[in-house]
């Protein structure tokens, strides 16, 4: 379980995030939603400890997040971003091994992990030993989700993984990371200013405007009864 309690961030004198408060259950595909700019990527961020905020705690199994081993903690927590920032260097196996690696897990074993964990996301194992920049941008994503979930972290962060994909490839990779919460049940924490997208993946949806939390709520909770102008405006048309 994740509670983010009473959380305020500044940058620069600028408030960026005011007294937002949420809990996130073992086991969902929990959604932060609002355009751009509204806090969204800080308080992801705050999981993993790339930001720390100002006030209030982040808790992960009733711990602050702040109390844990930094190198573990990111062990055991996956990251997809907008790019599937995989190493240009080491191919594909080597790199859905590298967390794998830095936990002591042998090549041989890594490796045949990586084969099977590719086949989950419709790779064939010919695409083991290839470089990144032989894969198209859909495909490294895939080969990036992969990585994420190889260390089998407690929690998947994923900050806009899909807005650089065309229509097409998005709604496969968005099928394909429903299928994968479905069948492990990891918790996941999902960045989107994408309404549709946001309706389609989400157990729970919170909405952020200007640093400040809307509206938590499931996608036909917050559709029938949105808390406010600003949360019906915001999916008006996509219910
Ligand atoms: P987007 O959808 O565009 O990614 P977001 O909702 O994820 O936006 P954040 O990236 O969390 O928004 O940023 C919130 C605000 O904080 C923005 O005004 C941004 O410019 C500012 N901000 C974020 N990181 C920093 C930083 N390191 N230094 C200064 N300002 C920052």
């Amino acid at each position: 379980m994740i509670e983010y309690e009473h959380i305020a961030k500044s940058f620069v004198g600028k408030t960026v995030l005011q007294d937002v408060s949420f809990t996130v259950n073992k086991g969902e595909l929990f959604v932060l939603v609002g355009p751009s700019g509204s806090g969204k990527t800080t308080l992801l961020k705050m999981f993993n400890r790339l930001v720390v905020p100002d006030d209030g705690n982040v808790y992960f199994n009733h711990k602050k997040i702040k109390d844990y081993d930094l190198q573990d903690l990111r062990l055991h927590t996956g990251y997809v971003l907008q790019d599937s920032s995989l190493f240009p260097n080491l191919n594909i196996e080597d790199n859905i091994g590298i967390q794998l690696e830095q936990q002591g897990m042998d090549r041989k074993q890594r490796h045949e992990i990586a084969r099977q964990l590719l086949t989950k996301v419709d790779l064939d194992e010919s695409y083991a030993k290839r470089m990144p920049n032989e894969l198209s941008g859909g495909e490294q994503q895939r080969v990036g989700i992969v990585r994420a979930l190889a260390a089998q972290p407690g929690v998947i962060l994923m900050d806009e993984s899909f807005s650089a994909l065309d229509p097409v490839v998005r709604k496969q990779l968005q099928d394909l990371v429903l299928k994968i919460h479905h069948a492990t049940a990891t918790t996941i924490l999902f960045v989107t200013h994408d309404m549709r997208e946001a309706l389609r993946m989400g157990d729970k949806i919170a909405v952020l405007k200007d640093g400040v939390l809307q509206q938590v709520g499931a996608p036909n909770d917050i559709i029938l009864h949105p808390a406010n102008a600003f949360v019906k405006n915001f999916f008006k048309g996509h219910g």
